[in-house]
């Protein structure tokens, strides 16, 4: 297939969801760089979404969501497929019930965003989460997390609009959360509720977020062009030890590859200069990998999603 069958095969006109032709899908990630995408989608509402799913069921055209780009790497060349972006109104509202300390958000909505909003109004639980960089559907996607807690451990139901183009709901209990990953079927995420809790003292839970907010100032280059951490801590059983310090002992803090580099601030991020290439990228992950592997015997897991064409 190439990217005149993918136009041909979905046309914009047939299925009225706005659409994109050729777009530079690199500049819409945190990383800034990689190839074009033969189509994005801008679906204004969950019937434009599922018709746009269901098509591309239908004529064997990949489809791809993206969330903020924070965790993802797209290859260079063009990605043969439809993006899907849940950019429109009717996926990014915030509705706090401040009776059940319920918050609902669409799947676009800014995880920073729905932080502050909640904070704001004193219910507790997201804040551990400030400063990740996401949409609430990659949020849950790759629940996200760290030091101060997880958000799976905050969500009450997820609605996707499954691969088939049905839409679904399912409950915490249907669903299993594990490190950097769910259970949930493959679809698109739009919507999610979490169960908050009422703060005491809302001036301790403002702290909470500056300290959060401190800690990932001072332990990552949060200003760097990167994906955050590049790999996934090895399983407790095999290491102790975070990726970041293994990559660290192996002496790879500065090492660089054309325009990516492996952080001097964090070695688990990769972080990119000017005139970098997701190629220089993919290469460093492998060196990173190969060396690691030499050095300890163990080997990383990669956390950042890469999108290259699948053949
Ligand atoms: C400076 C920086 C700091 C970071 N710190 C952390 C951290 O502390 N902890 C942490 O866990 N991560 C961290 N990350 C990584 C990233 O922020 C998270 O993985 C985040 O969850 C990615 O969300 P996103 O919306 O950007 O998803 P994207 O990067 O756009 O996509 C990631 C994956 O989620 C899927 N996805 C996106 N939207 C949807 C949807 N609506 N439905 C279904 N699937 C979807 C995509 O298809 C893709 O597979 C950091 C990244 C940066 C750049």
């Amino acid at each position: 297939m190439d990217a005149l069958t993918v136009t041909k095969r979905v046309s914009d006109l047939e299925l009225d969801v706005p659409m994109e032709r050729d777009v530079h899908l690199g500049r819409l990630t945190w990383f800034g760089i990689g190839g074009y995408a033969s189509l994005l989608a801008k679906p204004r509402n969950v019937e434009q979404l599922i018709r746009i799913v269901r098509h591309c069921r239908e004529v064997s055209v990949p489809l791809y969501v993206l969330g903020k780009g924070a965790n993802l790497l797209v290859a260079d060349g063009t990605l043969l497929g439809v993006v899907v972006t849940l950019d429109s109104p009717a996926f990014r509202h915030i509705q706090i019930d401040p009776d059940t300390a319920r918050v609902t958000c669409g799947g676009g909505a800014d995880l920073e965003r729905v932080i502050t909003s909640t904070v704001r109004q004193g219910f507790g639980g997201l804040e551990g989460l400030t400063g990740i960089p996401a949409r609430i559907g990659g949020a849950i996607a790759m629940n996200c997390g760290g030091a101060f807690g997880e958000i799976g451990s905050y969500v009450e139901s997820v609605t996707i609009v499954q691969d088939n183009g049905v839409t679904r709901t399912l409950g915490r209990d249907d669903i299993k959360f594990g490190y950097r990953r769910t259970d949930l079927p493959d679809g698109i995420i739009t919507e999610a509720t979490f169960q908050l809790s009422k703060a005491d003292d809302q001036i301790k839970l403002r702290d909470k977020l500056l300290h959060v907010m401190k800690y990932k100032k001072n332990s990552q280059p949060m200003a760097a062009r990167s994906a955050g951490c590049t790999f996934k801590n090895p399983p407790k059983m095999i290491s102790e030890k975070g990726a970041g310090q293994l990559i660290d002992e192996a002496g790879l803090k500065g090492t660089r590859i054309g325009g990516a580099e492996v952080s001097h601030v964090h070695a688990n991020f990769i972080e990119v200069h000017d005139g970098g290439t997701a190629t220089d990228v993919m290469q460093l992950m492998d060196l990173v990998q190969r060396s690691v592997m030499g050095h300890c015997g163990i080997m990383l897991e990669r956390e950042v999603v890469v999108w290259q064409n699948r053949h």
